[in-house]
């Protein structure tokens, strides 16, 4: 049975989600920005932690979770085993490859360094689910703090081979201004300016724009097309990553 998927905002740009086995009632929590809404998201749906899956060491992902295991004290927190030194105490250290269980459904774990190194993203394949937080985004992607750039291209590769019908629960809405973006090393790409203007719509109704479908950014963000706008960026026959980490600079300094 497929997990029941909430997205919860928080603090002004941040999402948390609930991911729930209706079987078994597991409920896992991805990321911790902010404790009240998420407490309130669970209470107000009568579900008990069992789960908290961290992607990355930021404040802005963890910094809720002290507050909130003190309702759920009985929810073990999953992280990258690699990266444990900066990460809140976890009862259960993983890396690529790795399995976590929610009641029924088994979570991938894939690492997608760049951003950081030692994020991870969380692939639930029955439920079509994958929590990418700050690597894949909606039309963007992390800015590249500690990786490099070809580290970075093969974290979103990965992603971008997950099948095809894959939503992605990204970590923040910063979708608006990755359009803006988008448009100006993809401004003749009709797929790019029909969801800017979706993206407007939706935005202005308050209405959030994650999770996406993978589908939808394979045909419009920036980051995943490097290879087909290589050549419109001078770059024609260059490796891939070469011209991610173009299309990355770019967008450090738009
Ligand atoms: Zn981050
Ligand atoms: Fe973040």
């Amino acid at each position: 049975m497929p997990l029941t998927i909430v997205t919860i905002p928080c603090l002004s740009d941040n999402y948390a989600f609930l991911a729930h086995d209706p079987a078994s009632k597991d409920t896992a929590l991805v990321d911790v920005p902010e404790a009240a809404p998420i407490l309130a998201a669970l209470a107000e749906r009568g579900w008990t932690l069992t789960h908290v899956l961290i992607t990355h060491h930021h404040a802005d992902h963890v910094q809720g979770l002290d507050e909130v295991l003190a309702a759920h004290p009985g929810a073990k927190v999953v992280g990258h085993a690699k990266d444990a030194g900066r990460l809140p105490s976890l009862d259960l250290a993983l890396g690529e490859g790795d399995t976590v269980t929610v009641g029924g459904s088994a979570g991938q774990v894939i690492d997608v360094s760049g951003h950081t190194i030692g994020h991870i993203a969380y692939h639930f394949p029955d439920s079509q689910a994958a929590f990418t937080a700050d690597s894949l985004m909606a039309l963007g992607c992390g800015r590249v703090f500690e990786g490099t750039m070809p580290m970075m291209w093969a974290s979103l590769s990965k992603l971008a081979a997950l099948p095809e019908d894959t939503i992605i629960y990204s970590g923040h809405e910063y979708t608006q201004a990755n359009g803006r973006f988008a448009q100006s090393v993809d401004p003749d790409n009709p797929d790019l300016l029909a969801r800017v203007d979706a993206i407007a719509a939706a935005r202005a109704a308050k209405e959030p724009t994650v999770p996406s479908a993978l589908s939808l950014e394979k045909a419009t963000n920036p980051f995943l097309r490097a290879p087909e706008l290589a050549a419109s960026l001078g770059m024609d026959g260059a490796d891939p990553a070469e011209v991610f980490g173009e299309i990355r600079r770019r967008k450090d300094s738009f």
